[in-house]
């Protein structure tokens, strides 16, 4: 199986492995792993924040972010699509008991006139009061240019809300911007980034902000039941992986321009890439019809909707893997006639 469902299917290398093997530890419950201490450093250094915490997963970095920043009752916009609300069981309701207000651009950011009309009357008694705002870079692998980034940002600061930035795939954002990682998550008060997707790491994301909201996010992590003690030991991949692994996602991108360009050959399919994910268009209503074809012939895919299989190319696929991959897809859309 060429498995391109996510780019979360990698194992750790033998090189990772021994980074965890050998990693210092001490139970971080009390703040005394190093390990864990040192990717938080890292991070929050590499995204110019002053802070950041380990977690186990980006849903619950997004989830402290959100919890962190808002009262019960407040608004928090974000893409109907956004992994924050729609991906995450409804925890923004159920945990923090916000409202959610959902914005359906598809460049994955608001329009100013919508942010405009939703910031009006907020002083009536009857609202709600909107408090957050939820960006992705990438947002299903488009990049969201810095500029309307910033313009998100100086609108939500104006306003007295926050931005929150969930980066599962801010690395590759950067690299396909040709920034670093501070630029693009500057104007956000919160940021999630995963050490998973893309860079290899077995277990977690960090949730980055100031310290203040760093030290409130570090509470309500204790208070979801995600202390770790000698976490270091999986701390130490995810630094591993962010020490060596975000340089050659460029190498991702490329492949998934070379998988693109070859699948928009089929008859029938058209395919996009965007940094490290390959869109394919199917006939409407065939996306999944078309996902299970591409899987029994050996390339791990999911449907997205009725007209979009998604494929993520990932430290694990090679050039031949893509071009493999490609071939198999090929005799798969041939099958269905
Ligand atoms: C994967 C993902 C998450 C959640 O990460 P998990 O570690 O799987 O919980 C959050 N946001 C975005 C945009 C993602 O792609």
């Amino acid at each position: 199986m060429i498995d391109l469902r996510s780019d979360t299917v990698t194992r750790p290398t033998p090189e990772m492995r021994q980074a965890m093997a050998q990693a210092e530890v001490g139970d971080d419950v009390f703040g005394e792993d190093p390990t864990v201490r040192a990717l938080e450093e890292e991070t929050a250094e590499l995204l110019g924040k002053e802070a950041a915490l380990y977690v186990p997963s980006g849903h619950m970095s997004n989830q402290l972010a959100v919890l962190a920043s808002v009262h019960s009752g407040d608004e928090v916009w974000a893409h109907e699509r956004a992994h924050v609300l729609s991906n995450e069981q409804g925890a923004t309701s159920v945990l923090a008991r916000a409202l959610p207000r959902t914005f359906t651009d598809p460049e994955g950011h608001p329009g100013q006139d919508l942010l405009e009309r939703w910031a009006t009357g907020v002083d009536d008694v009857h609202r709600a009061r909107p408090r957050l705002i939820c960006l992705e870079n990438t947002f299903t692998g488009l990049v969201v240019p810095l500029a309307e980034q910033r313009r998100v940002a100086d609108f939500a600061h104006t306003r007295d809300m926050r931005l929150h930035l969930d980066g599962a795939r801010l690395w590759n954002a950067a690299v396909a911007l040709g920034a670093t990682p501070a630029e693009v998550a500057a104007g956000a008060d919160t940021v999630s980034v995963c050490f998973s997707k893309g860079l290899g790491a077995p277990v977690g994301s960090a949730m980055a902000g100031d310290a203040e909201t760093v030290r409130a996010a570090r509470r309500a992590r204790k208070l979801l039941g995600g202390g770790m003690r000698q976490a270091g030991i999986i701390a130490a991949g995810a630094l591993y992986a962010l020490r060596t692994n975000i340089g050659r996602m460029a190498e991702d991108h490329a492949r998934a321009e070379r998988l693109a360009a070859a699948l928009t050959r089929i008859p029938g399919l058209d395919a996009l890439a965007r940094t490290n994910m390959v869109l394919v268009s199917t006939p409407e209503g065939a996306a999944a019809r078309y996902a299970r074809a591409f899987t029994e012939y050996g390339v791990g895919c999911v449907p997205i909707g009725t007209e979009l299989v998604r494929l993520v190319v990932h430290l694990e696929i090679d050039d031949a893997g893509v071009d493999e991959a490609a071939k198999r897809m090929e005799e798969a859309a041939g099958s269905l006639g």
